[in-house]
């Protein structure tokens, strides 16, 4: 295997040479690495920096880049794992190396998490992490971050797919992004809350083709019974941009009160905030001392993260327009009209189309044009 040394944030670290005429070229290497994951790993690091989390579990580390990265720039105890044995010559090459510290395994992901405990660990599989999360709910003492790739069926573009790994339904529409993070939080509140554990969104952001979720985990069957509040469905119209949220583990039935069409279900699925403010804040006072190579998206997502409203979906303003068959002014002017005819209206991170807002369609549609 021919190796190239990269520089991630502070930290140097050997990953495979790839063969770049691949269509995806990490596919091709023995050890998988993708640099444009770059961002997803500096949440992390960033993440990591502010909370108070002494070890650390990469349960899936191919090269090892979390687990060194959270070792050389956060200074916490990370054991790095990937059941490969071929990442292993290359994990013990970059501890010598790179990161003397940290401990390595080399054991399938359920089995390390069925043993030991840490108080972080993340789930960074290909595709999707839904066989992973009953063990990581046991093991994670504080914090859990995971990462979903298959966004199709999370989004509901694959659907028989999704409703066997999130067992709960999506519908595609033009939030479908929004939807996939909230099936994914939803799956994962289900899997920590029957060990009597709480469950609460840090920061969770879907990008591209990934979508991650961070998560804080307490104990106690009240701190579940609360988490367990914020589930429910979405109801979204099926002739007109009205949707509705509702509660609980049981979809009614639902008549769009505005044209009176039969209303869809999604779901099961987290209707709750998908992060937390004052963590975001934290992240926003950290972001500038640790060199991240994604510093200024990162800054513009946690800008656009901190004033998204915690409405559960977006309406996305070509969509809004090609239904009522107008043209629009500006998506900041129809946000700033919004405002001014007092509701709450923000831009959301998921789409530069979408807009949150708690103003009924009638007031929407007048901000339009
Ligand atoms: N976290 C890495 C990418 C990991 S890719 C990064 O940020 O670059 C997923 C890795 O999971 C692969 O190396 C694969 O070998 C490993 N893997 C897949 N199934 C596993 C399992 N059941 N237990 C442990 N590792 C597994």
């Amino acid at each position: 295997m021919q190796l190239v040394e990269v520089k991630e944030g502070r930290t140097r670290f050997l990953v495979p040479v790839m063969d770049e005429n691949l269509n995806f070229p990490p596919s091709g290497a023995p050890v998988f690495f993708n640099k444009k994951m770059e961002l997803n790993r500096d949440t992390t690091i960033l993440m990591l920096r502010c909370l108070d989390a002494e070890s650390y579990l990469d349960a899936m580390s191919a090269t090892g880049v979390r687990g060194i990265r959270a070792y050389c720039e956060c200074g916490i105890n990370a054991t790095v794992n990937d059941k490969s044995q071929e990442s292993l010559p290359l994990l013990e090459y970059n501890r010598d190396t790179y990161a003397p510290g940290i401990e390595i395994t080399n054991r399938d992901a359920n089995a390390i998490m069925h043993e030991r405990r840490f108080d972080a660990v993340d789930i960074d599989p290909f595709g999707t992490p839904a066989p992973f999360l009953n063990a990581a709910a046991g093991c994670a003492k504080k914090y859990l971050f995971i990462t979903a790739t298959d966004t199709a069926p999370l989004c509901g573009s694959h659907l028989k797919a999704g409703m066997r790994r999130y067992f709960a339904r999506p519908i595609i529409n033009e939030y479908h992004k929004e939807m996939g993070l909230r099936l994914l939080l939803g799956y994962a509140v289900r899997e920590i809350v029957k060990y009597d554990r709480g469950v609460e969104p840090l920061f969770s952001f879907a990008r591209e083709h990934f979508v991650r979720i961070c998560l804080k985990l307490s104990y106690g069957a009240g701190k579940a019974d609360k988490a367990m509040e914020n589930i429910g469905f979405i109801h979204q119209c099926t002739k007109c941009p009205q949707r509705e949220e509702q509660r609980g583990l049981v979809a009614s039935t639902h008549i769009c009160p505005e044209c009176g069409a039969k209303m869809t279900a999604a779901g099961p699925l987290w209707l709750g905030a998908v992060s937390r403010t004052d963590i975001i804040d934290e992240m926003q006072k950290n972001l500038h001392g640790l060199e991240l190579g994604t510093e200024a998206k990162i800054e513009k997502l946690l800008d656009t993260c901190r004033n998204e409203l915690e409405t559960s979906t977006f309406y996305d303003y070509h969509v809004l327009s090609r239904h009522w068959k107008v043209s629009p002014v500006a998506i900041d002017t129809v946000i700033e009209r919004l405002k001014d005819a007092g509701y709450r209206a923000s831009r959301v991170h998921y789409e530069g189309t979408g807009i949150k807002t708690d103003a009924p369609l009638s007031v929407i549609r007048e901000s339009l044009t």
